[in-house]
């Protein structure tokens, strides 16, 4: 495959991807366009081998131009995007300018360098997100390819809107794109604003571990690793204007989540030597459960009640399976932020 533009490759999803990519095609080169927004970071991909850095910006369609021309790029993925529900509802406009804008300035890119002056063979994939179809209800079938878009956030709704354009430019102007749409992922890299390394961070600080409503929204959990895998055999076998669920086979309700993430930090603290002295505020450094920590707060606006997400036709058109356990999957991102403070603790100033 020839070289590879990532956008939003200093993120977590993105940084893992490029590092991903660089372990399982090596004779590939990975530009990465990132605008290191607070959600990116240089750090993240500083040890990859085969990675440049080019720090700018999506919505530059002349730089994007000049990046597709002069790395001989024929592939796109992009995952640049503001991705946090909570910052969306605060501020929606970042959301519109970088996830709507942001991605047609791409496509606009695109559709100059690979369709005009003669075409070249290329590939556009889009990563986007379960939230676009809405929330189910406790007995209702998982989300398909094939069911209804209906967003309830101003980040869904403008994940949606970027779909929306990806599909128009492959049925308007030919463009080869495909589109993921994935579950809730979980990994090293995640920016401590989301759930896992928010509540392990705080449980390490003896902070309150702040819990939405009852605790009883549902999620499925996908490790990074079986996305980035996901998404390899949709740029590999994935066809042109088809779009492809990817989940990790792990729904679970938030409690169960906060609770395992309570367990995997006593368990940690009674295995691991010197972590006491090296977080003494931990309520397990003091001999008490981690789950005192926890606390309810008032729900999310509009927060929806449960995402699902029916993977079939990956599984069967693209041999994608996830290989990753939750148990095992959290466990190992634990592990990774207690070996890795160097990364996430000038996050937290
Ligand atoms: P992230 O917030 O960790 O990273 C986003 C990256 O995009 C950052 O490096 C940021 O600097 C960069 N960026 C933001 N605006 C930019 C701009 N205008 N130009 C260039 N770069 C810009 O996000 P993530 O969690 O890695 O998510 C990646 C993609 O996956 C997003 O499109 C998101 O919607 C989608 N997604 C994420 C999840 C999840 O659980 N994290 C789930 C479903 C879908």
């Amino acid at each position: 495959m020839a070289n590879l533009l990532v956008t939003g490759g200093a993120g977590f999803i993105g940084g893992n991807f490029v590092h991903y990519w660089n372990a399982h095609h090596p004779d590939t080169r990975v530009i990465v366009l990132d605008a290191l927004t607070y959600a990116g970071n240089r750090s993240t991909i500083a040890g990859a081998p085969n990675a440049e850095l080019v720090e700018g910006d999506i919505r530059d369609t002349a730089l994007v131009e000049t990046l597709l021309r002069n790395h001989d790029i024929a592939t796109i993925v992009h995952f640049a995007a503001e991705s946090h529900v909570d910052r969306s509802i605060s501020g929606p406009d970042a959301f519109i300018e970088t996830n709507i804008l942001g991605t047609n300035s791409l496509l606009k890119a695109a559709r100059s360098v690979w369709l005009s002056n003669g075409r070249r063979a290329h590939r556009f994939h889009h990563i986007s997100t379960d939230e676009v179809f809405g929330s189910l209800g406790p007995r209702d079938p998982a989300f398909s390819e094939t069911t209804p878009y209906a967003p309830n956030s101003p980040y869904s709704a403008s994940k949606a809107a970027s779909d929306h354009l990806v599909r128009a430019y492959h049925h308007t102007y030919g463009l080869e794109v495909t589109t993921s749409n994935c579950s809730n992922n979980y990994g090293p890299y995640q920016y401590p604003e989301k759930l896992i390394p928010l509540f392990l961070l705080n449980a390490l600080h003896g902070r309150a571990l702040p819990i939405y409503g009852d605790g009883m929204n549902v999620r499925d959990w996908l490790h990074v690793e079986d996305h980035c895998r996901g998404i390899e055999a949709c740029l590999l076998h994935g066809l042109p204007g088809e779009t492809y669920n990817i989940g990790g086979g792990a729904e679970l309700p938030n409690m169960e989540v906060i609770d395992a993430i309570c367990r995997e930090v006593d368990r940690a603290f009674a295995e691991v030597d010197g972590l006491a002295a090296r977080y003494p505020d931990a309520p397990a450094a003091q001999g008490k459960p981690t789950s005192s920590l926890k606390t309810f707060v008032t729900d999310r606006a509009g927060h929806d009640r449960r995402y699902a997400i029916d993977e079939t036709k990956a599984r069967a058109e693209l041999s994608y399976a996830p290989l990753n356990s939750f148990d095992e999957g959290l466990r190992q991102t634990l592990r990774w932020y207690l070996d890795n403070e160097r990364w996430w603790q000038p996050l937290l100033a």
